[in-house]
């Protein structure tokens, strides 16, 4: 496999002519130079894994172009493969950390990526715990700098992740994925909407989220099962700090885990019948509404008032 080192060169990157302008768009090898690759590596795709490769190379531009990078952006993605979204993200100028746990594909992708100086791939399985993410990825994160999270996810760990990449102290200001388009459909969920639950209200604590692009299964080898679509997802204005973010956040999941009860009998098991009874009052919220109903900002209002002293 030679990548087209001269189409890939970053020689003269947009800096300064503006967001997400980049000189030069790598051209892709053939597929069958990534499988003869694959092969002498004695890969099989596994399916615990997630490993579905993004064979076409527009949706991967485009991807990385929704992702609106600018140059010098930091940005992490997770489980670059054979680096088909990476290849893109690094050509609008991203510095980027991607994060393989096969050993047998980060090859790989550093192969296809070096023409590209500042995107760099480790070996790592990102998740130390499903709660947490391994420190060899946490320590590189930026502490103060606005950076962005672009990735083709792992269906089996995509919930989780980004889970923990919302509780982060310092988020992703852009989190701009490729996920099943059932997950990325409840991210971006409104209340009432039947799929509203705590995945959709813990991760909107933290982010607007909208849907994106819909990507079938035959631009993949080897081809889910299931349709994927990507979500773009902001950081809400007014961002509150960690501690308290986590602790709405585990509030809304235990409310929303019996989100189809009412709210009083719900909140009334978690705080006493009359601490819920008195701050439903004091909101002049509907006792008997149920609690899937209930947006962010009520949910919000609602942690505040059963926490205050
Ligand atoms: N980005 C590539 C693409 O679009 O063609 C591959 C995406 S594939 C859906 C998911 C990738 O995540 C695979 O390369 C897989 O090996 C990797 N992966 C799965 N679990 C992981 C984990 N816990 N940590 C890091 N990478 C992981």
């Amino acid at each position: 496999m030679e990548p087209d080192k001269q189409a890939a060169s970053t020689d003269g990157l947009g800096k300064g002519e503006g967001a997400n302008v980049p000189l030069e768009r790598p051209v892709r090898p053939p597929w069958a130079d990534f499988k003869a690759a694959l092969e002498a590596a004695g890969f099989h795709p596994s399916r615990k894994l997630g490993q579905n490769f993004l064979l076409d190379d527009n949706m991967a531009r485009a991807i990385a172009a929704d992702a609106g990078i600018n140059p010098g952006r930091f940005v992490l993605e997770i489980g670059p493969g054979c680096g088909f979204l990476s290849v893109h993200l690094a050509s609008f100028g991203a510095r980027l950390l991607a994060v393989e746990i096969d050993t047998r594909l980060a090859p790989i992708a550093r192969r296809f990526l070096e023409p590209f100086p500042d995107a760099e791939v480790i070996e790592f399985d990102v998740l130390a715990t499903k709660s947490r993410l391994a420190p060899e990825v946490l320590e590189r994160l930026p502490e103060s700098e606005p950076w962005s999270l672009c990735s083709n996810l792992p269906y089996s760990i995509s919930g989780p992740l980004l889970a923990i990449a919302s509780q982060l102290d310092h988020p992703p200001e852009v989190v701009c994925c490729l996920v099943q388009k059932e997950v990325a459909e409840r991210l971006a969920a409104g209340p009432g909407s039947g799929i509203w639950g705590p995945l959709s209200a813990s991760f909107q604590e933290t982010y607007s989220v909208s849907m994106g692009r819909l990507v079938p299964p035959q631009l993949f080898w080897p081809r889910p099962k299931v349709d994927s679509a990507v979500f773009i997802a902001r950081l809400r204005e007014g961002l509150a700090p960690a501690e308290l973010r986590r602790k709405r956040i585990a509030f809304y999941r235990e409310l929303l885990q019996r989100r189809r009860q009412s709210v009083r009998r719900v909140l009334g098991d978690m705080v006493g019948r009359s601490a819920a009874d008195h701050a439903l009052a004091a909101l002049g919220m509907d006792p008997k509404g149920r609690a899937e109903t209930l947006s962010v900002d009520e949910l919000r209002a609602l942690h505040g008032e059963v926490e205050a002293p």
